[in-house]
Parts: C-alpha cells; structure tokens; sequence
C-alpha cells in the first residue's frame, strides 16, 4: 500500500503519520523532516532549503522531486510500501512523481486529505511543540506532555520548529491554497481522494482514518 498523506500545516500530517506507519508497517518519508535534519547537518541541501522553509516558502520542485526520488531508490527494505507525507505540494510534483514511478510498484494508490478549517490551524501551529530525538509531536493546548518541555516518550528536551510562527504560517497557508489545493482537485478528478474530518481529538478522528485505510 503507497499512500500520500495531505493537508494543510497543522491538519494533523505528522501526528497521524506515526501510527499510520506503524499500524501498516510503511516507510514514512516525510518531506519537511527531511529538510529539517538536512539544515540541522549543514548539508548543500540543507543550505538550499534553508532559507524558503523559515519564510514558509516551497522550497522549489527541481531540489524537491529530485531528493524524493533519492529516497525512493534507497529504499532496501520496502515493508508494506510507503507513507509519503507533505509531498506533492505542487501540480509539478504530482506530475514528476508519476513519470517518476509509472509502471513500478512505487505508484500511490491511496490518497488521504486531513480537513481542518483554517482558523483552527493557526492555535494548533503555534502551539505544536516536537521532541528533538524521537520526533514525537505535542500541543501545549490540546496534547501536552507530562513534563512541561519534555518527552513522553524518550524524555529528551521539546522544542517548536522555526516555522511554527503566525508569520511564516500565513504565507505556508497561502502556498497551501495556491499550490496544493490543485494538487488535492487533480486527484480528486481522479477519484483517488479520501477526505477525513480532522477537526476532532485525536483519538476519535484515528479509527476512521485507520478504517478508511483499511478498505
Ligand atoms: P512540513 O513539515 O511538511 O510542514 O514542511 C516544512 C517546510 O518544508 C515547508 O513549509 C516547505 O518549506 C518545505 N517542504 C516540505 N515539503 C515540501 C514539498 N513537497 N515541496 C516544497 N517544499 C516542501
């Protein structure tokens, strides 16, 4: 099973990635962490993303398809397939990651849509805090940790991405409508959308998402 998983920044993406993956047993490639851990490192990739994604920008497709499809030929161990998450965000990207991928087990073949509205969005970004090791995500209002500032899980130190701030998340919503939104109707002309009502907690929105998955 290929999946895209899409929304808008703060619809839940990441969140419900981690259970997807492993409820699935996929291989989750995340765009953003990628170019997160590649700034982190001070790779030439991380360089050249750096500066689009504190503005909030799309980092442009020709870096951004062919850093995908890097990932895409590494993958040794395929489990069930893929979870690709916050990629494609751009008709470009739909369109190279089909030729990409035409006629190899690497197609998709399940798209999901995380529906919030959008004045939602902003309480959920600024107050979305992750951990810097195991990259488990938390919400100051909606989903806090035990310890203020650390982990659950692993208890290593949270911390609130560079982006997570009303500034950069106005223009991220405005890359969203422009750019993504056409992606979504693209796919949905198709007939391969799966919308889920994302406005929930998250316990009651993850067994129709798991269910809807599973048909
Ligand atoms: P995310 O963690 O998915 O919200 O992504 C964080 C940032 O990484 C975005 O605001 C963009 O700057 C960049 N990014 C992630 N995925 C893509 C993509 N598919 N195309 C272009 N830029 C991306």
């Amino acid at each position: 099973m290929n999946i895209f998983i899409m929304g808008a920044p703060g619809s839940g993406k990441g969140t419900f990635s981690s259970r997807i993956k492993e409820e699935f047993d996929l291989n989750h490639i995340s765009t953003g962490d990628i170019f997160r851990a590649n700034i982190a490192g001070g790779t030439e990739l991380g360089m050249q993303a750096k500066a689009y994604t504190e503005k909030g920008l799309l980092v442009p497709d020709e870096i951004t398809n062919n850093m995908v499809k890097e990932y895409l030929s590494q993958l040794s161990d395929k489990k069930n397939g893929y979870l690709l998450d916050g990629y494609p965000r751009t008709l470009d990207q739909a369109k190279a990651f089909e030729k990409m991928t035409e006629g190899t087990d690497l197609m998709v073949d399940e798209i999901v849509v995380m529906d919030v509205p959008f004045d939602e969005l902003t309480r959920r970004i600024t107050g979305r805090r992750s951990c810097k090791h195991c990259g488990e995500i938390y919400n100051i209002y909606s989903k806090p940790p035990v310890k203020e500032g650390i982990c659950d899980k692993c208890g290593s130190e949270l911390s609130q991405r560079k982006d997570d701030n009303e500034e950069s998340l106005k223009t991220r919503l405005e890359e969203y409508a422009k750019n993504t939104e056409p992606v979504i109707a693209y796919y949905e002309e198709k007939g391969m959308v799966k919308r889920i009502d994302a406005t929930a907690g998250i316990e009651e929105i993850w067994p129709v998402l798991k269910e809807a998955l599973s048909k």
